[in-house]
Protein backbone atom coordinates (compact mmCIF):
# COMPACT_ATOMS: atom_id res chain seq x y z
CA UNK A 1 0.00 0.00 0.00
CA UNK A 2 3.00 1.88 0.12
CA UNK A 3 3.88 4.70 2.50
CA UNK A 4 2.16 7.61 4.45
CA UNK A 5 1.90 10.99 1.66
CA UNK A 6 3.59 13.78 2.62
CA UNK A 7 1.74 17.22 2.78
CA UNK A 8 3.70 17.99 -0.09
CA UNK A 9 2.81 15.31 -2.27
CA UNK A 10 -0.96 15.41 -1.13
CA UNK A 11 -0.51 19.39 -1.88
CA UNK A 12 0.65 18.11 -5.38
CA UNK A 13 -1.60 15.76 -6.02
CA UNK A 14 -4.35 18.75 -5.24
CA UNK A 15 -2.85 21.04 -7.25
CA UNK A 16 -3.06 18.17 -10.78
CA UNK A 17 -5.92 17.81 -10.05
CA UNK A 18 -7.04 21.55 -9.95
CA UNK A 19 -5.24 22.23 -12.91
CA UNK A 20 -6.93 19.19 -14.95
CA UNK A 21 -10.58 20.46 -13.71
CA UNK A 22 -10.33 23.93 -13.94
CA UNK A 23 -7.35 24.76 -16.46
CA UNK A 24 -5.78 26.21 -13.04
CA UNK A 25 -3.68 25.93 -9.81
CA UNK A 26 -5.51 28.32 -8.42
CA UNK A 27 -8.41 25.68 -6.86
CA UNK A 28 -5.61 23.24 -5.60
CA UNK A 29 -6.36 24.66 -2.27
CA UNK A 30 -10.39 23.55 -2.58
CA UNK A 31 -9.26 20.16 -3.36
CA UNK A 32 -7.21 20.16 -0.68
CA UNK A 33 -9.59 21.22 1.61
CA UNK A 34 -12.31 19.05 0.06
CA UNK A 35 -10.34 15.60 0.30
CA UNK A 36 -9.75 17.07 3.94
CA UNK A 37 -13.32 17.20 4.46
CA UNK A 38 -14.05 13.55 3.23
CA UNK A 39 -10.77 12.86 5.74
CA UNK A 40 -12.27 13.99 8.48
CA UNK A 41 -15.46 12.21 7.79
CA UNK A 42 -17.54 15.21 6.60
CA UNK A 43 -18.35 13.65 3.54
CA UNK A 44 -17.74 9.83 3.06
CA UNK A 45 -17.53 7.88 -0.03
CA UNK A 46 -19.38 4.08 0.06
CA UNK A 47 -18.74 1.99 -3.08
CA UNK A 48 -21.09 -0.66 -3.78
CA UNK A 49 -20.70 -3.32 -6.52
CA UNK A 50 -23.01 -5.43 -8.96
CA UNK A 51 -22.77 -7.41 -11.92
CA UNK A 52 -18.96 -6.80 -12.16
CA UNK A 53 -15.55 -7.96 -12.56
CA UNK A 54 -14.10 -5.39 -9.96
CA UNK A 55 -12.18 -3.67 -13.00
CA UNK A 56 -12.73 -0.45 -12.16
CA UNK A 57 -11.98 -0.91 -8.85
CA UNK A 58 -8.64 -2.57 -10.20
CA UNK A 59 -8.13 0.38 -12.00
CA UNK A 60 -8.68 2.36 -9.23
CA UNK A 61 -5.84 0.78 -6.93
CA UNK A 62 -3.62 0.95 -10.08
CA UNK A 63 -3.71 4.86 -9.75
CA UNK A 64 -1.00 7.55 -10.02
CA UNK A 65 1.86 8.63 -7.71
CA UNK A 66 0.52 9.28 -4.89
CA UNK A 67 -1.55 6.57 -5.23
CA UNK A 68 -5.07 5.68 -4.88
CA UNK A 69 -4.21 3.55 -1.71
CA UNK A 70 -2.50 6.18 -0.52
CA UNK A 71 -4.93 8.52 -0.76
CA UNK A 72 -7.19 6.21 0.55
CA UNK A 73 -5.36 4.97 3.69
CA UNK A 74 -4.46 8.51 4.02
CA UNK A 75 -7.27 10.46 3.47
CA UNK A 76 -9.94 9.73 1.81
CA UNK A 77 -12.75 8.32 4.39
CA UNK A 78 -14.19 5.24 2.49
CA UNK A 79 -16.45 3.81 4.33
CA UNK A 80 -17.17 0.64 2.73
CA UNK A 81 -15.16 -0.70 -0.53
CA UNK A 82 -16.29 -4.83 -1.28
CA UNK A 83 -12.80 -4.93 -2.96
CA UNK A 84 -10.48 -3.26 -0.70
CA UNK A 85 -12.24 -3.25 2.97
CA UNK A 86 -11.74 -5.55 5.74
CA UNK A 87 -14.68 -5.60 6.75
CA UNK A 88 -17.40 -8.34 5.73
CA UNK A 89 -20.32 -9.70 6.91
CA UNK A 90 -22.39 -7.51 9.40
CA UNK A 91 -20.07 -5.32 10.01
CA UNK A 92 -20.55 -4.21 6.48
CA UNK A 93 -24.31 -3.83 7.01
CA UNK A 94 -23.88 -1.90 9.92
CA UNK A 95 -21.49 0.41 8.23
CA UNK A 96 -24.46 1.31 5.46
CA UNK A 97 -27.14 1.40 7.47
CA UNK A 98 -25.01 4.15 9.77
CA UNK A 99 -24.03 5.77 6.35
CA UNK A 100 -28.22 5.57 5.27
CA UNK A 101 -29.38 7.35 8.66
CA UNK A 102 -26.57 10.26 8.43
CA UNK A 103 -26.82 10.80 4.71
CA UNK A 104 -23.70 12.32 4.05
CA UNK A 105 -22.29 10.18 1.43
CA UNK A 106 -21.34 9.75 -2.51
CA UNK A 107 -22.16 6.54 -3.97
CA UNK A 108 -19.98 5.35 -6.22
CA UNK A 109 -21.57 1.93 -8.14
CA UNK A 110 -19.56 -0.07 -10.23
CA UNK A 111 -21.34 -2.73 -12.28
CA UNK A 112 -24.62 -3.52 -13.73
CA UNK A 113 -28.15 -3.97 -12.50
CA UNK A 114 -29.43 -7.65 -12.72
CA UNK A 115 -33.10 -5.87 -12.89
CA UNK A 116 -34.77 -9.15 -14.07
CA UNK A 117 -32.85 -12.11 -11.70
CA UNK A 118 -33.01 -9.98 -8.61
CA UNK A 119 -31.11 -13.14 -7.00
CA UNK A 120 -28.04 -12.55 -8.90
CA UNK A 121 -26.95 -10.51 -6.47
CA UNK A 122 -27.15 -9.69 -2.62
CA UNK A 123 -25.81 -7.60 0.23
CA UNK A 124 -26.15 -8.79 3.73
CA UNK A 125 -30.29 -9.75 3.89
CA UNK A 126 -30.94 -7.69 1.04
CA UNK A 127 -31.39 -7.77 -2.84
CA UNK A 128 -29.32 -5.55 -4.20
CA UNK A 129 -32.27 -3.93 -6.15
CA UNK A 130 -33.99 -2.64 -2.73
CA UNK A 131 -30.73 -2.34 -0.96
CA UNK A 132 -29.84 0.64 -4.23
CA UNK A 133 -33.29 2.13 -3.76
CA UNK A 134 -32.53 3.12 -0.26
CA UNK A 135 -28.51 3.81 -0.33
CA UNK A 136 -29.42 6.34 -4.03
CA UNK A 137 -31.93 8.15 -2.12
CA UNK A 138 -29.89 8.86 0.91
CA UNK A 139 -26.91 9.82 -1.26
CA UNK A 140 -25.63 13.66 -1.75
CA UNK A 141 -24.67 12.37 -5.57
CA UNK A 142 -24.34 8.97 -7.34
CA UNK A 143 -21.54 7.85 -9.37
CA UNK A 144 -21.86 5.51 -12.31
CA UNK A 145 -18.11 4.23 -12.16
CA UNK A 146 -17.39 2.23 -15.49
CA UNK A 147 -19.09 1.55 -18.56
CA UNK A 148 -21.90 -1.19 -16.47
CA UNK A 149 -22.60 1.06 -13.96
CA UNK A 150 -23.32 3.58 -17.35
CA UNK A 151 -24.92 1.97 -19.91
CA UNK A 152 -25.03 -1.94 -18.93
CA UNK A 153 -21.75 -2.95 -20.57
CA UNK A 154 -20.78 -6.60 -21.00
CA UNK A 155 -23.34 -7.94 -18.35
CA UNK A 156 -26.26 -6.51 -20.41
CA UNK A 157 -24.99 -8.13 -23.33
CA UNK A 158 -26.93 -10.72 -23.52
CA UNK A 159 -30.17 -10.54 -21.33
CA UNK A 160 -29.92 -13.71 -18.54
CA UNK A 161 -30.38 -11.51 -15.81
CA UNK A 162 -32.29 -8.54 -16.86
CA UNK A 163 -29.04 -6.50 -16.67
CA UNK A 164 -29.07 -2.59 -16.99
CA UNK A 165 -27.15 0.16 -16.02
CA UNK A 166 -27.28 1.78 -12.68
CA UNK A 167 -28.35 5.08 -14.58
CA UNK A 168 -31.05 3.09 -16.46
CA UNK A 169 -32.35 1.17 -12.96
CA UNK A 170 -32.77 5.64 -11.68
CA UNK A 171 -34.68 5.80 -14.17
CA UNK A 172 -36.79 2.90 -13.94
CA UNK A 173 -37.32 3.46 -10.29
CA UNK A 174 -38.18 7.05 -10.47
CA UNK A 175 -34.93 7.85 -8.45
CA UNK A 176 -33.98 11.60 -9.12
CA UNK A 177 -30.73 12.07 -7.79
CA UNK A 178 -27.44 14.07 -9.08
CA UNK A 179 -24.99 11.76 -11.10
CA UNK A 180 -22.38 11.57 -13.31
CA UNK A 181 -21.42 8.43 -15.76
CA UNK A 182 -17.68 8.04 -16.04
CA UNK A 183 -17.34 5.01 -18.62
CA UNK A 184 -14.42 2.68 -19.73
CA UNK A 185 -13.97 -0.88 -19.06
CA UNK A 186 -12.26 -0.38 -16.84
CA UNK A 187 -12.26 3.38 -16.33
CA UNK A 188 -9.08 5.53 -15.71
CA UNK A 189 -8.32 6.27 -11.87
CA UNK A 190 -8.00 9.75 -12.08
CA UNK A 191 -11.68 10.39 -13.39
CA UNK A 192 -12.83 8.69 -10.41
CA UNK A 193 -11.17 10.61 -7.63
CA UNK A 194 -11.14 14.05 -10.05
CA UNK A 195 -15.18 13.80 -10.23
CA UNK A 196 -15.50 13.01 -6.35
CA UNK A 197 -13.15 15.69 -5.26
CA UNK A 198 -14.82 18.11 -7.45
CA UNK A 199 -18.48 17.19 -6.12
CA UNK A 200 -16.66 17.23 -2.83
CA UNK A 201 -15.09 20.81 -3.13
CA UNK A 202 -17.26 22.70 -5.17
CA UNK A 203 -20.71 21.39 -3.91
CA UNK A 204 -21.71 20.41 -6.73
CA UNK A 205 -21.38 18.50 -10.06
CA UNK A 206 -18.64 19.03 -12.74
CA UNK A 207 -19.56 20.62 -16.15
CA UNK A 208 -21.49 17.42 -17.85
CA UNK A 209 -21.99 16.79 -21.30
CA UNK A 210 -25.32 15.25 -22.72
CA UNK A 211 -24.98 12.32 -21.49
CA UNK A 212 -23.60 12.97 -18.08
CA UNK A 213 -20.34 12.51 -18.28
CA UNK A 214 -17.66 14.86 -17.54
CA UNK A 215 -16.31 17.14 -20.02
CA UNK A 216 -12.96 17.14 -18.90
CA UNK A 217 -12.54 13.29 -19.39
CA UNK A 218 -14.98 12.92 -22.67
CA UNK A 219 -13.72 16.01 -24.33
CA UNK A 220 -13.95 14.82 -27.96
CA UNK A 221 -13.64 11.46 -30.10
CA UNK A 222 -10.53 9.44 -28.99
CA UNK A 223 -9.81 9.75 -33.33
CA UNK A 224 -9.36 13.64 -32.85
CA UNK A 225 -6.87 13.28 -30.27
CA UNK A 226 -4.96 10.06 -31.46
CA UNK A 227 -0.91 10.27 -32.19
CA UNK A 228 -2.16 8.21 -35.51
CA UNK A 229 -4.22 10.58 -36.96
CA UNK A 230 -1.55 11.83 -39.80
CA UNK A 231 -1.97 7.81 -40.78
CA UNK A 232 -5.80 8.54 -41.12
CA UNK A 233 -5.73 11.09 -43.06
CA UNK A 234 -2.71 9.89 -45.48
CA UNK A 235 -4.59 6.56 -45.85
CA UNK A 236 -1.68 4.40 -44.38
CA UNK A 237 -3.08 1.51 -41.97
CA UNK A 238 -1.90 -1.29 -39.96
CA UNK A 239 -3.68 -4.84 -42.16
CA UNK A 240 -1.05 -6.94 -40.21
CA UNK A 241 -0.04 -6.40 -36.17
CA UNK A 242 3.72 -6.73 -37.47
CA UNK A 243 3.11 -3.04 -37.99
CA UNK A 244 3.51 -1.22 -35.62
CA UNK A 245 2.76 2.99 -36.27
CA UNK A 246 -0.04 3.51 -38.80
CA UNK A 247 -3.51 3.74 -38.21
CA UNK A 248 -5.48 0.64 -36.92
CA UNK A 249 -8.84 1.64 -38.10
CA UNK A 250 -9.00 -1.20 -40.62
CA UNK A 251 -8.51 -2.96 -37.89
CA UNK A 252 -11.80 -2.25 -35.96
CA UNK A 253 -10.44 0.63 -34.59
CA UNK A 254 -13.21 2.10 -32.28
CA UNK A 255 -12.05 5.69 -31.77
CA UNK A 256 -13.81 7.42 -34.50
CA UNK A 257 -16.78 7.00 -32.52
CA UNK A 258 -15.88 6.77 -28.75
CA UNK A 259 -15.69 9.84 -26.49
CA UNK A 260 -12.78 9.47 -23.96
CA UNK A 261 -9.84 11.02 -23.26
CA UNK A 262 -7.68 8.33 -23.40
CA UNK A 263 -5.12 9.59 -25.91
CA UNK A 264 -4.23 12.48 -23.28
CA UNK A 265 -4.36 10.67 -20.41
CA UNK A 266 -3.59 7.28 -20.69
CA UNK A 267 -3.51 4.00 -18.33
CA UNK A 268 -1.28 2.75 -15.56
CA UNK A 269 0.35 5.50 -14.27
CA UNK A 270 0.56 7.31 -18.02
CA UNK A 271 2.57 4.54 -18.92
CA UNK A 272 0.68 4.07 -22.39
CA UNK A 273 -2.78 3.35 -23.90
CA UNK A 274 -4.23 0.68 -26.36
CA UNK A 275 -3.18 2.35 -29.40
CA UNK A 276 0.24 2.92 -28.12
CA UNK A 277 -0.16 -0.76 -27.70
CA UNK A 278 -0.98 -1.37 -31.18
CA UNK A 279 -4.34 -2.77 -30.22
CA UNK A 280 -7.37 -0.69 -31.76
CA UNK A 281 -9.45 1.05 -29.76
CA UNK A 282 -12.29 -1.43 -28.68
CA UNK A 283 -14.70 1.57 -27.57
CA UNK A 284 -15.27 0.32 -23.87
CA UNK A 285 -16.49 3.40 -22.83
CA UNK A 286 -18.83 4.04 -26.03
CA UNK A 287 -22.64 3.51 -24.89
CA UNK A 288 -23.26 0.29 -27.19
CA UNK A 289 -20.18 -1.60 -25.82
CA UNK A 290 -19.73 -4.00 -26.30
CA UNK A 291 -22.17 -3.86 -29.40
CA UNK A 292 -24.72 -5.99 -31.08
CA UNK A 293 -23.77 -9.35 -32.64
CA UNK A 294 -23.74 -8.14 -35.86
CA UNK A 295 -21.15 -5.02 -34.86
CA UNK A 296 -18.61 -7.02 -32.85
CA UNK A 297 -15.36 -5.69 -30.79
CA UNK A 298 -13.32 -6.56 -33.81
CA UNK A 299 -16.26 -6.49 -36.91
CA UNK A 300 -15.09 -4.88 -39.92
CA UNK A 301 -14.97 -0.97 -39.34
CA UNK A 302 -15.72 -0.36 -43.25
CA UNK A 303 -19.28 -1.95 -43.15
CA UNK A 304 -20.37 0.04 -40.10
CA UNK A 305 -19.07 3.56 -40.23
CA UNK A 306 -17.51 4.00 -44.11
CA UNK A 307 -14.34 6.63 -43.65
CA UNK A 308 -16.21 9.49 -44.76
CA UNK A 309 -18.56 9.76 -42.76
CA UNK A 310 -16.11 10.37 -40.02
CA UNK A 311 -15.23 13.92 -38.86
CA UNK A 312 -12.13 13.86 -38.62
S1 LIG B 1 -8.89 5.10 -36.40
FE1 LIG B 1 -8.03 4.59 -34.39
S2 LIG B 1 -5.81 4.37 -34.71
FE2 LIG B 1 -6.65 5.44 -36.49
S3 LIG B 1 -6.38 7.60 -36.00
FE3 LIG B 1 -8.45 7.04 -35.38
S4 LIG B 1 -8.28 6.47 -33.23
FE4 LIG B 1 -6.20 6.47 -34.07
S1 LIG C 1 -8.73 3.62 -26.07
FE1 LIG C 1 -10.79 2.78 -26.39
S2 LIG C 1 -10.69 0.63 -25.69
FE2 LIG C 1 -8.87 1.72 -24.90
S3 LIG C 1 -9.49 2.39 -22.83
FE3 LIG C 1 -9.94 4.10 -24.24
S4 LIG C 1 -12.10 3.80 -24.87
FE4 LIG C 1 -11.38 1.89 -23.94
Amino acid sequence: MGKKMTRREFLKYCGRISLLFTGSLLFAEDFARAFMKIGRGEVNILWLQGQSCSGDSVSLLYGDSPSVPELITNIINLRFHPVVSVAQGDLVMRIIKEELRNKDYILCFEGAVPYKMLGACKVGEFYLTDLLKKVIGSAIAVVAVGTCASYGGIPAANKETGAISLVEFMQQEGLNKPYVRIPGCPTNSHRVTGTVAYIVAFEKLPKLDKDNRPKLYYPDIIHNNCQRFQYFAQDKYVTDYNQKRECLFKMGCHGPITYADCPLRRYNRNTSWCIDANAPCIGCAHPKFPYSPEEGIYSDPKKIRPKEKIVG
